[in-house]
């Protein structure tokens, strides 16, 4: 006589929510379940054996993740950290500019492009002098805190860069340029070499 037994898992939603998959590689909605074993006999589920563990699966490729793949940023939570910090590190490069009206000209219209190009295209001169009213250091060093664990090198050296080419729109860095561009690198996480060498790039 044979009697089928088996173990089957059966999964039930426990919430849903954006998530990067790493299996498709994009932004995608995720499921989140929760599993209950259950001993089967002849296709009957009749003996509990307690819980099968929680995960994630992706409602494109149906891949399914540990909830630990939650923990990663999406693109789009990624694109907004380094917008932010793009443009407030660009600030406080204009909040220090006591050049020539020229050329603090110069280097407001290059913060407001640098902005723009970091996917703020509706970024303009009225919105930075606000920002510039607002200021402050600590502002700066909580958007660059956020991002850097984000970004490579690479990434790091391109955020000290946007905000390198615009003080030097003004023709050459200025003194207190150099202070918060060196403070940027320190807070990213980049030491003097690799910030020397930013500072001298085109
Ligand atoms: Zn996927």
């Amino acid at each position: 006589m044979f009697v089928f037994v088996g173990i089957r898992t059966i999964r039930s939603a426990i919430g849903d929510g954006e998530f990067h998959c790493p299996a498709c590689g994009g932004d995608r909605r995720y499921r989140k379940g929760a599993g209950r074993r259950r001993l089967v006999v002849f296709g009957v589920a009749l003996i509990p054996l307690g819980r099968a563990g929680s995960g994630v699966e992706c409602a494109v490729c149906c891949t399914r993740h540990d909830v630990a793949v939650l923990e990663a940023l999406t693109a789009r939570a990624l694109t907004l950290l380094l917008r932010e910090a793009v443009r407030s590190l660009v600030v406080a490069v204009v909040a220090v500019v006591h050049d020539e009206p020229h050329d603090a000209d110069v280097v407001r219209a290059a913060a407001v492009e640098a902005v723009r190009s970091a996917g703020m295209p509706s970024y303009d001169a009225c919105t930075l002098a606000a920002d510039v009213g607002a200021h402050t250091a600590q502002d700066t060093a909580w958007a660059l805190a956020e991002i850097a664990p984000h970004l490579s090198v690479a990434g790091r050296e391109h955020l000290v860069g946007v905000a390198a080419r615009v003080a030097l729109a003004g023709g050459a860095y200025d003194p207190a340029h150099r202070v918060i561009l060196y403070h940027a690198g320190d807070q990213l996480g980049l030491g003097r070499a690799r910030v020397d060498h930013v500072l001298a790039g085109p």
